[in-house]
């Protein structure tokens, strides 16, 4: 960022703006995407911009999901491509997992610019949906997916999801986790798990849950899940959103 010092009090918001306007302009990013990180920011300065307790829950349990997880796969959308490349990047080699660019403005360039960006920022495999395969439950434009992607995946993570689509993979049966600063949101209520943070937070938070329960059985991991609701965590979030 140019003109403004890391000792300015809303540095770090005003990096992630600039990051998002990046995003738009190397058209990695849609420009509805700059709506959402709108709302994504007034979320969080009731949350406090910082991880509290009820995100630090549904990271612990997504990373023992992900754990678990026989085939999972990560979803990157514009925003989470412009904000966590790396980290995206860097949870997929983690979890041998492919990432899927998802988007809900499609458009092939797009989606190809994506693919590029992470490809050179060292990702090993990055699916982009093919036009016959389909999720099945929904209309809109993100129903296509990859057969070897988020078709074929038991646990999606899905950073910054769309409440419908969010919604149809669960009917197919799998298991969502999302990023969401968001309490009150179709996704936050429809996921397996919400982390409601900022992502540029939860990734890297992510990513040391995933390593630090790597040696766990699987029965510890599914003590971790089955003791998990999504309900509590999202009503503990709108308790503490409601605090002031
Ligand atoms: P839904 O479709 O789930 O009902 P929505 O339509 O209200 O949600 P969208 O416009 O689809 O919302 O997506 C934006 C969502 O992403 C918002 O809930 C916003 O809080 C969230 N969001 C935006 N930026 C971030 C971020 N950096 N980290 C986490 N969440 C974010
Ligand atoms: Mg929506």
């Amino acid at each position: 960022m140019s003109d403004v010092p890391e000792s300015h009090p809303r540095y770090q918001s005003l990096k992630l703006r600039d990051d998002i306007t990046a995003g738009v302009e190397s058209g990695i990013t849609s420009i509805h995407g700059l709506i959402a990180h709108g709302r994504g920011e007034a979320f969080d300065y009731l949350i406090g911009e910082a991880t509290q307790q009820f995100a630090a829950q549904a990271i612990h349990t997504s990373a023992a999901m992900l754990l678990l997880a026989e085939y999972p796969v990560v979803s990157v959308n514009g925003n989470a491509a412009a904000l966590v490349p790396d980290e995206l990047i860097a949870l997929g080699k983690l979890l041998k997992a492919p990432l899927e660019v998802n988007l809900f403005h499609t458009s092939k360039g797009r989606e190809e610019t994506i693919q590029e960006y992470l490809l050179n920022r060292g990702a090993v495999q990055v699916l982009i949906p093919s036009s016959d395969i389909r999720l099945s439950f929904i209309d809109s434009n993100r129903k296509y997916v990859h057969t070897d992607g988020i078709f074929r995946a038991d646990v999606v993570f899905v950073p910054l999801e769309d409440g419908d689509r969010c919604e149809a993979l669960r009917k197919m049966g799998k298991d969502v986790i999302s990023v969401d600063l968001n309490p009150m949101s179709r996704t936050a209520s429809r996921s397996s798990a919400t982390i409601v943070d900022n992502v540029v937070r939860a990734l890297p938070l992510l990513i040391r849950e995933i390593r630090e329960l790597a040696d766990a059985s699987p029965l510890t991991l599914q003590r971790i899940v089955s003791k998990y609701s999504n309900e509590k965590v999202l009503e503990t979030a709108l308790q503490w959103i409601r605090r002031a």
